[in-house]
């Protein structure tokens, strides 16, 4: 199920920095949020693609991988 999607990051970079990015499964997604696409996945264990250098989550929602900027999930750490 996954395997297709880590077989992506071959071809998928960063649309901000273009850094490499790093597939990331069972992430709990918990942040407010106003957008009618993340609030389907909000209190759910989500996958997606990480930008470590931007800090930032590109999420999979309905098994399509996102890459809008106004989708993105900004990681605090
Ligand atoms: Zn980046």
């Amino acid at each position: 199920m996954s395997k297709k999607y880590v077989e992506l990051l071959e071809i998928l970079c960063c649309p901000f920095c273009k850094s490499d990015l790093e597939f990331i499964e069972k992430y709990l997604f918990n942040q407010e949020t106003e957008d009618e696409l993340l609030k389907k996945i909000k209190g759910q264990e989500i996958s997606g693609y990480k930008c470590s250098k931007c800090n930032l989550l590109f999420p999979i929602i309905e098994e399509i991988p996102v890459f809008l900027e106004d989708k993105v999930i900004r990681l605090n750490q």
